[in-house]
């Protein structure tokens, strides 16, 4: 079976064969499992993910999967950073059980043919800028959830639309995971910690908190009585002021249809959410509403 030991003792399956033994092992002695899926280049986002699965279950599996049917033709995905061996380690020193690391063709075997669309929710936000990309999150989402059978898999709300898409796909679909969502891991000055903050310049750096500072700024604002537009154009101009090439959205939506609110009520949750390129970096941040 594909198995390579580490020295830390910590085993990388390579293949969905492999991940099964390994599953089934576990099951047999009565463990639960939980999953964190990433795409490597681990930070302590991912960290706080891990940290989370432990708690709730009695082994945990990490998943390292740069997924092609994500990017868009003209993304980075050829560029995404990938340090497996530093991301074992990362992985060990937290405590995790096992990593499965397949390959692009273990995933998506030649005669591949299937995808996955969660309608309405992707249409938004993200889903307009990144045409197919939720399809292909929710369709490599759908594989590893029927791979590795867990209890639970753990998401960042750092990647809202993304839980929720995902949330929805695993009530559809009956897929019985526990759904947990973990709150956004920051940086001391605010910026979000996510694995493409690498494309930053020294200067780009300096200028990528602006981002949450004025989703804040815009939260407090909706919060305390101003008008949701004109909040989220605010909060555009102040990106666009600090620094940032552009701005592909800022929008106050309901939490469950995240369809855009034109005015915020008190009771009803609501969320923040942004996106805006600077340099090479594309960014996304967002916080809740609270009134
Ligand atoms: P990625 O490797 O970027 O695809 O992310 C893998 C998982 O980590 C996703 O569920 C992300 O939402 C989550 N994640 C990424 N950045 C953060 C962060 N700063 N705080 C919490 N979770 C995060």
């Amino acid at each position: 079976m594909a198995f390579a030991a580490r020295s830390g003792g910590l085993a990388t399956a390579r293949s969905v064969a492999a991940l099964r033994v390994r599953v089934g092992d576990w099951r047999a002695d009565g463990h639960t499992v939980a999953l964190v899926p990433t795409m490597g280049a681990l930070h302590r986002g991912h960290g706080a993910l891990i940290e989370a699965a432990r708690r709730i279950a009695d082994r945990v599996i990490v998943s390292l999967f740069v997924n092609p049917t994500q990017f868009g033709p003209s993304e980075d995905f050829q560029a995404y950073p990938r340090d497996e061996g530093r991301d074992a380690a990362f992985c060990d020193d937290l405590g995790v059980d096992l990593l499965f690391a397949p390959t692009v063709t273990e995933m998506y075997p030649a005669g591949f043919a299937t995808s996955i669309r969660v309608a309405g929710l992707t249409e938004g936000q993200c889903g307009a800028f990144r045409p197919g990309h939720f399809d292909g999150v929710a369709t490599v989402v759908a594989k590893l959830f029927t791979q590795a059978r867990p209890d639970s898999a753990l998401f960042g709300e750092k990647d809202f639309q993304q839980l929720a898409v995902i949330r929805r796909l695993n009530r559809d679909l009956d897929l019985g995971v526990n759904v947990v969502g973990v709150p956004t891991v920051r940086e001391a000055d605010g910026l979000a910690l996510s694995s493409r903050n690498a494309y930053l310049s020294a200067d780009e750096r300096r200028i990528a908190p602006a981002l949450y500072r004025s989703l804040q700024d815009a939260a407090r604002a909706i919060a305390g009585g101003a008008r949701v537009p004109a909040a989220c154009a605010e909060a555009r101009e102040q990106v666009l002021k600090a620094g940032f090439a552009s701005v592909d959205y800022v929008e106050c939506v309901d939490v469950d249809s995240l369809k855009p609110l034109v005015e915020f009520e008190p009771a009803r949750p609501a969320r923040i959410l942004a996106a805006a390129r600077l340099g090479r970096a594309r960014l996304i941040d967002n916080l809740a509403v609270i009134g």
